[in-house]
């Protein structure tokens, strides 16, 4: 299909979408791809002069659920993002809206993170894997680039490596999302304003296959380089592109990050780094949009890591906080919060003995990754009984411990290493006798997720959209019409 798009920028006013007959896309249900003149929304509406994304990535409900409930025991207090909906506002008092969202892609009711955030960026469904690429090599423009054409400042953060699916889709083209040192290259194109996360491994000359030096690029091509906590609290709000990477891979888990004293001092937490980003974009006099993701919640859910994922889901929700702060002093900011996909589908289970089991997670000190990784060469079955005990308070008996001695040992230490060889839902399924945390299985889920809104734009949410239609709220949000 050749399909002429155009956007127009209002910087003042309110202005009136009317929609036309044609505007609503003809395909439904779940394999509905959308498109991008599919509109939503009311005739009028306010202008959102900023846009903070926020997205727990991989976020089931069982996930919300357990780490307000964590909250709530250990400081008496729900997360923030349960906050508004017990008080249905924010605490400044601007009221929310809230909605369920679908969450396919093109070719599967069950997407990834690629499709996910390109059925948001690209506002077309994809299939698995790609990122706003077709699967005839169509390419849909990403939003950001949208929004940075038209004079905002844009960008990503996030604790996973910067080039991973999410904030990709946010901003570039590729047919495969694994291509992530191609992608660190598109960024440095593209001279964001600020793009912050993990990633190291595809910038550095020395863990690139083609030995490029991708720092010393983005400095000659006028970027602030940031990389460690104290050089991002160095670095000057001016209108430089800012490119942040702490970590060589993902950032390290909240749990862990909190207990490890040098990780502190050298990586900043995502809300940290959300304040950093803040801070920056809205330098910019005709406002910002920016993508914030909590990209370790998916990963600890794919590892069945019940600690690693309420403390990652509570860094995130700190994250929302921010925002909040930041949206309420602001008063011309939309707030979106929600996720990409469920994913493995956590939840306390029985109703029998549930309560004193779960507040055993109220002291831990480190994830079940941290566990494992940090077994010696010839470890024996006491002694992962004792890091578990020591991380977590939990005792599993020698049978159990053995059950985890004979998946391990045979692995090479290099294996060790990839969180796939490790028996982590083995040590899940220990662990629930003692918490009574369970998971339906490690891979995403085709749930229905939550997505909430504050700000204005807000009031055009319907109770229920679907994935793509995003892309389009968005851009009405910020009052830019796009139209075939
Ligand atoms: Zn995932």
């Amino acid at each position: 299909m050749q399909r002429r798009q155009f956007f127009q920028w209002s910087a003042s006013g309110a202005l009136g979408f009317g929609l036309g007959s044609n505007s609503r896309s003809n395909a439904t249900g779940p394999f509905a791809i959308g498109s991008s003149e599919t509109l939503r929304g009311t005739k009028s509406q306010s202008v959102a002069k900023n846009i903070i994304f926020l997205v727990s990535d991989g976020m089931s409900g069982g996930t919300l659920q357990l780490a307000d409930l964590y909250a709530s025991r250990k400081t008496g207090q729900r997360s923030s993002w349960m906050q508004l909906y017990e008080t249905g506002q924010s605490p400044a008092g601007q009221p929310i809206s809230r909605a369920l969202m679908e969450t396919g892609s093109a070719n599967s009711w069950v997407t990834d993170s690629a499709a996910a955030s390109s059925a948001w960026g690209g506002g077309v469904r994809v299939n698995n894997g790609a990122l706003n690429v077709g699967p005839n090599g169509e390419k849909y423009q990403p939003i950001l680039q949208k929004f940075k054409a038209a004079g905002k400042a844009v960008g990503c953060v996030t604790s996973v490596p910067i080039t991973h699916a999410t904030p990709a889709g946010f901003c570039i083209n590729q047919a495969s999302r694994g291509d992530q040192a191609e992608i660190a290259n598109d960024y440095l194109g593209l001279k964001f304003d600020c793009m912050l996360g993990g990633g190291d491994e595809f910038f550095a000359a020395d863990k690139r296959a083609d030995k490029r030096d991708l720092y010393a690029e983005a400095g000659q091509a006028g970027f602030h380089v940031a990389r460690t906590l104290t050089e991002l609290q160095q670095t000057p709000i001016d209108m430089q592109p800012v490119l942040g990477v702490f970590h060589e891979s993902a950032i390290p888990y909240a749990l862990d990050h909190a207990h490890d004293p040098a990780l502190q001092a050298s990586v900043p937490t995502l809300a940290e780094m959300t304040r950093f980003a803040l801070k920056r974009l809205a330098s910019n006099p005709q406002g910002f949009v920016v993508q914030i993701e909590a990209g370790r919640v998916d990963w600890a859910a794919h590892a069945n890591d019940t600690n690693a994922l309420i403390h990652d889901q509570l860094a995130f929700d700190e994250a929302v906080q921010v925002a909040l702060e930041f949206a309420a002093a602001d008063g011309n900011t939309l707030v979106v919060i929600t996720t990409d996909h469920g994913n493995a589908n956590p939840g306390l289970i029985g109703t029998s003995g549930s309560n004193e089991k779960f507040d055993r997670l109220l002291d831990v000190r480190h994830t079940n990754t941290w566990v494992m990784h940090g077994l010696r060469e010839n470890w024996q079955v006491a002694e992962i009984r004792a890091r578990i005990e020591y991380a977590q308070g939990l005792q599993i008996s020698a049978e159990e411990a053995q059950i985890l001695h004979d998946h391990i040992a045979p692995l090479s230490a290099a294996d060790r290493l990839n969180d796939r060889n490790l028996p982590f839902a083995k040590l899940a399924n220990i662990q629930k006798k003692l918490t009574a945390v369970g998971w339906a299985g490690d891979d995403h889920s085709a749930d229905y997720v939550e997505l909430t809104m504050l700000g204005p734009g807000s009031e055009s949410l319907t109770p229920f959209i679907k994935n793509y239609e995003m892309h389009n709220f968005l851009l009405q949000a910020a009052g830019m019409l796009v139209s075939g």
